[in-house]
């Protein structure tokens, strides 16, 4: 009986704010005289029973899609991606983190598909890719995508000392976080099913080729585009979340995007400074246009947009390590990413 009324005396603070305190006090101070309760215990359940509480109120469910993302289990799927080694298609350490994947998956998602195919390389190399389809509420129509890649670059080709060139990147920013945090979201999902459909697609080969003219990269977001999981296929908007965890973490608003699809942009960024995060989500946009898994997926008419934050020192270099990620970047990105499912 006490639970109900003390709720919703926590959801009005919540929504009036710290003004209101003193008049919800002489409230609850009447409801306890009439509840024939102890006005202090009533005072202690309060923020106890709020942390049940599941109402409509948009800010009370902005603050619990705060708690609910896990930058400490995302930050050790980055090192376990470290540990099975660079992702480069066909490689064993590959093969270990996309089976690590989907096995994570399979314990969180409604529904988890696979695209494997060949891609035959300009040079008529062939290699095996695999994309990696996770779905929540998969019979929902209204649906939201996220994007990351997860392959690493084959050769840390901006490395400043060129012996290293021709050696794979570790890949921890460029590659793992975004994963990282796709992992996590699922994890979140998993407690508290989103109220929209949800996709979490792992493309393969984002980074394999060369870049500016594109040649055998964004490999795994231009099988999707042509390979859609049904014709029809148009989420309400999509992101694709790419080195995401710098420690030194600032993410202007990518040219591209905000020209395609700049509902989409300003529906992050607005999410972003809501939760107190415009220093990170920075409002200006970049004066540059940047090569991603956007670009075949805006081709296609799909409504997403690049988070990514290039400004990396150690961009495809041996450096991209482990201690460039830091978990509090994982954690804005994340209370972002979640709060735009709720
Ligand atoms: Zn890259």
């Amino acid at each position: 009986m006490i639970a109900p009324v003390t709720i919703a005396f926590g959801s009005t603070r919540r929504i009036l704010g710290r003004r209101v305190l003193p008049l919800a006090k002489a409230l609850a101070k009447a409801l306890a005289k009439a509840l024939a309760l102890p006005l202090t215990l009533l005072l202690l359940l309060a923020p106890v029973l709020d942390g049940c509480s599941t109402g409509g109120d948009a800010r009370t469910v902005s603050a619990a899609a705060r708690l609910e993302f896990n930058a400490d289990s995302a930050m050790s799927y980055v090192r376990q991606q470290l540990a099975f080694g660079p992702r480069v298609p066909g490689t064993p350490g590959w093969q270990q983190t996309g089976d690590w994947i989907v096995t994570r998956l399979q314990a969180t998602a409604d529904q988890v598909t696979e695209q494997k195919w060949t891609h035959t390389l300009a040079s008529g190399q062939k290699i095996p890719l695999r994309n990696i389809f996770a779905r929540f509420r998969p019979d929902a129509t209204e649906r939201i995508l996220y994007v990351a890649h997860w392959d690493t670059r084959p050769r840390a080709d901006s490395d400043p000392d060129p012996a290293n060139h021709d050696k794979p990147i570790p890949g921890a920013n460029d590659g793992a976080s975004g994963v990282a945090l796709l992992l996590a979201v699922a994890d979140a999902l998993k407690k508290a099913p989103p109220s929209a459909g949800v996709d979490l697609l792992f493309v393969d080969g984002e980074d394999y080729g060369t870049f500016g003219p594109d040649v055998d990269v964004l490999l795994g977001s231009t099988y999707f585009a042509s390979h859609l999981p049904t014709p029809e296929y148009r989420p309400l908007f999509g992101v694709v979340w790419d080195m995401i965890g710098d420690a030194d973490l600032n993410i202007p608003q990518e040219m591209y995007s905000a020209q395609k699809a700049p509902e989409v942009v300003q529906r992050v960024w607005a999410k972003a400074k809501e939760l107190g995060y415009e220093e990170y989500f920075l409002p200006d946009m970049r004066t540059y246009t940047i090569t991603d898994d956007h670009y075949p997926l805006l081709a296609a008419g799909l409504r997403v947009i690049d988070v990514i934050d290039l400004d990396y020192n150690v961009h495809h270099a041996m450096g991209d390590d482990i201690s460039r990620v830091s978990a509090r970047s994982l954690q804005i990105v994340g209370d972002v990413a979640m709060a735009l499912l709720r």
